[in-house]
């Protein structure tokens, strides 16, 4: 088995400048398809979904293949350059520089496959879950999507994957089955239960600082309806409205997921007039129920009189509308947080900070109702058993200049401090852009366990992910 030496050697300027252009050389004549900056279509190349990461790496490679994936960490490798996997780049608020970087973007890596009777999906490394989800309700499954149909599967699932579902069926991560990956020796392994198991076990929720995942195989279920929708109510009633919907949450069955929401449209014309402008707050659900238990479990809510309610029976195809995440490539900052709790006090704090009249510049702020399957932490799951909180937090604005970063930014922290007293012990991996050491998402064994995996898996430091894993 070839082990490239990754150490740096120093080399004269123009020397190091010629060996690199061999190298480039190389990896063209390997047809990887990189682009690099001299090479037009580079700043669509490097471009990231979320508009607001200037990425600048080094080169851009689109492989093909799980073999391509092989060369091109190899080669990169051999070139003293580290290798930056990005499925969709929803998460690359929170990837920094990667300016010593090969960006490996697997956008071909696009197969689905559904094995129907074993209820479960294998996916390429640049499959969307809007892709899967489409695929698997041909046959009346659904698998663990969150609230946007366009981001990727693998980058959702390995920071663990909070979606429609989750109260149900737990985290994405902890239905993965077995998981195709290239180590950074260039060496491609299927693990599972059986093989690798520590780094099965570290990719499901550990993030994707381990490998380069090339294909995902994970579990779908009997989904072919939902009750699902969301109720509006002007956000002048957000603190009456929030607090009867958290009261409602501790009593619905594991089978309900919601969000209670503040939500500030713009006065864009692709809004309804009806919407365009205002503040609104909401709650969204998704309900594994028929019509008739949907309604009865909605009627607390329906009782406080929304001005607009869209709840009706939907495929999970549907489901991806629901929260009105943007689909085109958008500049974006997000911070969320997980709670402890969410007691009246709380709900005053949050409206305060972020509700009618305090001048917030924040799209929306969110919360997530956790819980039920997501408490679970059995032992046979990843690395991000369970979610030990009440509820997830995520504070979102729109950031098209510097000055509007600045205010979202500020802001953001305004309502990260209101609600800091309940605030949990950990974060959630996926909706944090501002964490930086791993100590945040995980308990100190875990953070041992993971630094160990990567020490074994990636000594040099060679894969450059979000939220990375220090060796032990
Ligand atoms: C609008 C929006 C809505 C969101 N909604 C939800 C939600 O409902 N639930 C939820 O849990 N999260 C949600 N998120 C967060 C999202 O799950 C993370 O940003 C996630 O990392 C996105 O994965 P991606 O592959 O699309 O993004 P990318 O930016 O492409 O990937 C993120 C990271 O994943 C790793 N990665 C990606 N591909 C590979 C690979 N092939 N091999 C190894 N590592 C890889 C890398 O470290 C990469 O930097 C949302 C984000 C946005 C912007």
């Amino acid at each position: 088995m070839f082990r490239p030496d990754y150490s740096l050697r120093r080399a004269p300027a123009a020397a190091e400048d010629a060996r690199r252009e061999r190298r480039l050389e190389q990896i063209r004549g390997l047809k990887l398809n990189v682009v690099s900056e001299a090479d037009s279509g580079w700043d669509r190349a490097r471009r990231a979904w979320n508009l607001a990461a200037d990425q600048r790496p080094r080169h851009v490679a689109f492989p093909e293949t799980a073999d391509d994936v092989v060369k091109l960490v190899t080669f990169a490798g051999g070139d003293g350059l580290r290798v930056a996997p990005q499925g969709t780049g929803h998460g690359a608020g929170a990837l920094g520089s990667v300016d010593d970087a090969v960006l490996m973007r697997p956008t071909r890596m696009r197969d689905v496959a559904i094995d129907a009777g074993r209820r479960r999906a294998r996916v390429g490394a640049g499959v969307t879950w809007s892709e899967v989800q489409a695929a698997a309700a041909e046959h009346g499954l659904a698998g663990l999507a969150g609230t946007s149909p366009e981001i990727g599967v693998v980058g959702y699932t390995l920071g663990g994957g909070l979606g429609w579902l989750a109260r149900r069926y737990g985290l994405a991560c902890n239905s993965v089955l077995a998981i195709d990956v290239v180590t950074a020796n260039g060496v491609l392994l299927h693990v599972d239960r059986e093989h690798e198991p520590d780094l099965f076990w570290a990719l499901r929720g550990g993030g994707g600082s381990f490998g380069i995942v090339t294909a995902l195989e994970f579990a779908l279920y009997p989904v072919r309806e939902l009750y699902a929708g969301a109720l509006f109510w002007p956000q002048e009633r957000a603190a009456e409205i929030l607090a009867t919907w958290q009261a409602w949450t501790s009593g619905v069955p594991d089978s309900v997921t919601s969000v209670g929401r503040l939500l500030n449209l713009p006065a864009l014309l692709e809004i309804p007039e009806s919407l365009r402008g205002r503040s609104f707050v909401l709650i969204e659900a998704a309900c594994l129920a028929t019509t008739d238990e949907g309604i009865e479990l909605l009627r607390p809510l329906r009782e406080l009189g929304p001005e607009i309610d869209t709840f009706t029976m939907l495929a999970p195809t549907s489901l991806g509308a629901l929260h009105m995440d943007p689909v085109e490539p958008v500049p974006v900052s997000i911070d969320g947080w997980l709670l402890a709790d969410l007691p009246t006090g709380a709900i005053d704090a949050l409206v305060g900070a972020a509700g009618a009249g305090s001048g917030s510049p924040l799209l929306s702020v969110e919360l997530r109702h956790l819980g039920g399957a997501l408490l679970d932490a059995a032992p046979e799951y990843g690395a991000l058993a369970s979610l030990d909180a009440r509820f997830a937090t995520a504070a979102i604005g729109m950031v098209p200049s510097a000055d509007r970063a600045a205010a979202v930014e500020r802001h953001s922290a305004v309502v990260r401090a209101a609600l800091a007293p309940w605030e949990a012990d950990r974060n959630y991996p996926n909706f944090a852009e501002r964490s930086s050491s791993v100590s945040d998402f995980h308990s100190p064994a875990t953070c041992e366990r993971l630094g160990r995996v990567k020490a074994r898996y990636d000594p040099r430091d060679l894969i450059r992910s979000t939220h990375p894993i220090p060796t032990a």
